[in-house]
């Protein structure tokens, strides 16, 4: 059972109405940011070797939010790639630090994408889809209920 913390017994007796969290992304020096009602509608790894020289890791992680829940505040400066399946992306970083905080894929412009690591939330929803892994590193494991993709 839920604690109340705040009085509200309409979110008790309708849990469906209950106030949403709220997930905040920021860049490294926080000029850029933003915040994400709800939960992601998917959370993914990718392995792709674009997601490589874009995060400087062996991977990225993203989270896809409904653009409709999402407020960015802050400056950006854009950066449009083809990835290796073909689909064309508009990442947009923070031009003081250089950080990545959201992206926009043309074939859902629904939807805003957002690395996961830009929350610096260890509890943030794990991923579901592990994607391109035949580019994965070959140390890397990734663990838990995902679906795996070559
Ligand atoms: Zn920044
Ligand atoms: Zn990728």
């Amino acid at each position: 059972m839920a604690r109340e913390t705040n009085g509200n017994t309409r979110a008790r007796s309708r849990p469906y109405d209950a106030p949403m969290s709220t997930h905040h992304a920021s860049c490294s020096c926080g000029q850029l940011s933003v915040d994400c009602d709800g939960d992601p509608v998917r959370v993914s790894v990718c392995h792709c070797l674009s997601c490589q020289r874009r995060t400087g890791s062996v991977f990225g992680v993203q989270a896809r939010f409904a653009r409709e829940r999402c407020r960015i505040s802050g400056a950006s400066t854009a950066h449009v790639r083809t990835g290796d399946s073909g689909g064309v992306i508009t990442f947009h970083f923070c031009p003081a630090c250089g950080a990545t905080v959201h992206y926009a894929i043309d074939a859902q412009p629904d939807l805003v994408a957002i690395p996961v690591g830009a929350f610096a939330d260890p509890g943030f929803p794990a991923p579901t889809y592990s994607v391109y892994e035949a580019r994965q590193h070959g140390w890397v494991r990734i663990d838990g209920e995902i679906e795996h993709h070559p």
